[in-house]
């Protein structure tokens, strides 16, 4: 019988109990036997291991959060920090690891898979930023609940004929404010990944308004600047009553969509199959319709080479303002 470990790790995303849920299923019905750590890299360092069964997972496929809890551990970065979680995986028998997280958690990952300790990885973030999937976990939702904002926003936008700015998350991807600003038919979306031109973009809020445009909603993502300097800049600019919205950790939580649930149960699944092959070092994506598996140090060397779809910047650009 082998033990299979599993934690989450950085920022939590919708989605992640459903990846939980599909490892423990699968592996209790292969056999094997699988362990929670609670609160990510920190709980497994001290020790905070348990074993689930299948009913620790009922109920839990359509909740926000991750019922493993997650926490960051900057001693992870240090070799005594992962000799310690070794030791506590060597003292529950546990012979390979699945991590859910993000790139910080990926490094984790790396580094136990390096030490000789089996680890694969799952992308769990509503940010996007993963180099070698297309999506990651929690983003579709995060993108549903930022939209619904926008929407909401828009009522009162042309009811004061006013300027919106909403903040997204995303830290250095525009993922998520490209997605919300073309799906709610934003006048602006302003990404980390385009060139900022405060004069462009003052004067085609100018020629949307000249139109009779009765409101303005900008799509700022937080890697670019803060909203609050945003709005500082354009009301600098003249008389057009900008209102800055920073929807912050509301993008994080609720229930997962149908693509996230779907995306982290296959994900899931692929990572423990992974496992059983005897793979390590390695994480778990989706490249079109193929779900596919990179080396961890492939995806970290792309760093910042997550492709984010700048074709939806351009499509809007023409058809928004
Ligand atoms: P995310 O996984 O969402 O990117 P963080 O960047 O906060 O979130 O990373 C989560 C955790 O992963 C950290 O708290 C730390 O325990 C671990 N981690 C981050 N960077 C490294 C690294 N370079 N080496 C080993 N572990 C790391």
């Amino acid at each position: 019988v082998k033990r299979i470990g599993v934690l989450t790790s950085g920022g939590d995303a919708p989605g992640m109990n459903a990846a939980i849920r599909a490892i423990a299923r699968k592996v209790i019905f292969d056999g094997n036997e699988i362990y929670g750590i609670r609160n990510g890299y920190k709980g497994l360092a001290e020790g905070e291991i348990k074993q689930l069964s299948i009913n620790d997972v009922s109920d839990t496929l359509s909740k926000g959060g991750t019922m493993l809890y997650t926490a960051r551990y900057p001693e992870f970065k240090e070799k005594a920090g992962q000799e310690k979680a070794i030791a506590q995986l060597e003292r529950f028998g546990i012979d390979s690891l699945i991590v859910i997280g993000g790139d910080g958690s990926y490094h984790g990952a790396e580094a136990l898979s390096k030490a000789g300790f089996p680890t694969v990885g799952i992308p769990g973030t509503i940010d996007n930023d993963i180099p070698g999937t297309d999506f990651t976990i929690g983003f579709d939702t995060a993108c549903n609940t930022a939209l619904d904002a926008v929407d909401k926003l828009r009522d009162t936008a042309t009811s004061h004929m006013r300027t919106f700015i909403v903040e997204v998350m995303g830290r250095d991807a525009g993922d998520i404010a490209l997605w919300t600003g073309l799906g709610s038919g934003a006048e602006q979306i302003i990404v980390p990944e385009a060139e900022f031109d405060m004069d462009k973009i003052v004067s085609e809020i100018d020629t949307g308004r000249d139109r009779g445009k009765k409101h303005t909603i900008i799509i700022l993502a937080e890697g670019v600047m803060r909203g609050a300097e945003f709005e500082e800049k354009l009301n600098a600019r003249g008389d057009y009553h900008a209102r800055v919205t920073v929807l912050g950790h509301v993008q994080r939580g609720g229930s997962p969509s149908a693509r996230d649930r779907v995306l982290a149960s296959v994900f899931g699944y692929t990572a423990v199959e992974l496992l059983n092959q005897g793979k390590s070092g390695v994480c778990v994506g989706i490249q079109g319709k193929d779900i596919v598996y990179n080396e961890l140090t492939d995806v970290l060397a792309g760093g910042s080479n997550h492709q984010s779809y700048m074709s939806l910047y351009d499509i809007n650009k023409e058809i928004s303002y």
